[in-house]
């Protein structure tokens, strides 16, 4: 077993929300990853508790990871290590790196925790893995011993969160909640693929689910699968106990106009899922996710199915988005 840090609060319940149920004909079922923790919430903490592991044991002092401007994974990384002592280094994309950020949502949290913020260019994002690893070797020629954790936490490594985040699904069935059978399909959003990579090696180990319904929130079907199945071989060169994954299924039809940007209509479903069940989803993941599931409800694939929705987290993305919601009042 790889070494992991307890940082987040399991398990998640399992909740049944009745009335969105109701609403939408389904026998839908939410795991509530947005409850892992407190501020530093969300999917990203189950891998992090693998990374900032081996960060530890590599004696690290300084944690240097990437993501969007809004990335939650990059608040996450930011509240650990501040939590944990540890200097945190965030490149962190954006349109326009001399026009600054502003003040909000995950980047106001970045910036409590005492993150070194640093702005790229989505071109010079592109090369991330590159920029990484020279600031990476400039603080060790400095003295410092850096660690660098990719963009989503999204490698072999932090997807075992995930495989974990089923083996609790798994005891949670056994005790009889959620009705104590394995789901058919469990349906969530796709960023950076450690997550989906993570629970399709986890849900078939563990009978969990017969299918993992990636919903992507920014690039298409290939690219995905792609991802997926590098973290997925990384994954089991780590943990070779593990087999073969659940189906996969990447389903690109709700990724919307562009990452972090969603459709009006999906946010009309952000403002009904709220008023249907108090669950709060957000523009950039969950609300895509989920709305693709309202999708597959309306043309039927999910009648008489077993359906968990993860809930990955995402709060912050939203409140940094109000400007988009104001057309819903
Ligand atoms: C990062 C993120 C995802 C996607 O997870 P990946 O493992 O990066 O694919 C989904 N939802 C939220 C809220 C996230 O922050």
């Amino acid at each position: 077993m790889r070494k992991r840090l307890a940082l987040s609060h399991l398990p998640t319940p399992i909740q049944r929300p009745q009335r969105l149920a109701e609403a939408l004909g389904v026998d839908l079922h939410v795991k509530r990853d947005d409850m892992t923790a407190g501020a530093e919430a969300g999917n990203k903490i189950r891998k992090l508790e693998y990374l900032l592991a081996a960060a530890r044991e590599e004696r690290a002092d300084c944690v240097i990871t990437c993501g969007g401007l809004q990335s939650n994974h990059a608040r996450a990384t930011a509240l650990l290590c501040a939590s944990l002592g540890l200097r945190s280094v965030l490149f962190l994309r954006t349109a326009d790196p001399a026009a600054g950020a502003p003040l909000e949502g995950n980047v106001l949290l970045d910036r409590l925790a005492g993150a070194e913020i640093r702005l790229i260019s989505p071109e010079v994002y592109r090369t991330r893995d590159v920029v990484m690893a020279e600031a990476a070797a400039e603080i060790r020629a400095e003295g410092g011993r850096p660690y660098v954790i990719p963009e989503g936490g999204s490698n072999g490594l932090g997807a075992l969160g995930y495989v974990r985040a089923m083996e609790e699904i798994r005891k949670q069935l056994d005790l009889g909640l959620a009705g104590g059978k394995p789901f058919d399909v469990i349906v969530h959003a796709c960023g950076s693929g450690g997550t989906a990579a993570g629970a399709a090696l986890g849900a078939a180990r563990y009978d969990v689910a017969g299918e993992v319904r990636a919903m992507a929130v920014c690039d298409d079907r290939e690219t995905f699968a792609r991802i997926t199945r590098a973290i997925m071989d990384d994954a089991r060169a780590l943990e070779p106990r593990l087999g073969a994954p659940a189906q996969l299924v990447i389903d690109d039809s709700a990724r919307g106009p562009a990452y972090a940007v969603s459709t009006p209509e999906q946010r009309a479903r952000i403002l009904k899922v709220a008023r249907l069940s108090g669950l709060v989803l957000d523009p950039v993941y969950t609300g895509k996710a989920f709305s693709g599931l309202w999708d597959m409800a309306e043309r039927g694939e999910l009648s008489g199915k077993r359906v968990l929705f993860l809930h990955t987290g995402g709060l912050p993305g939203l409140l940094a988005q109000s400007a988009a919601f104001a057309e819903l009042f």
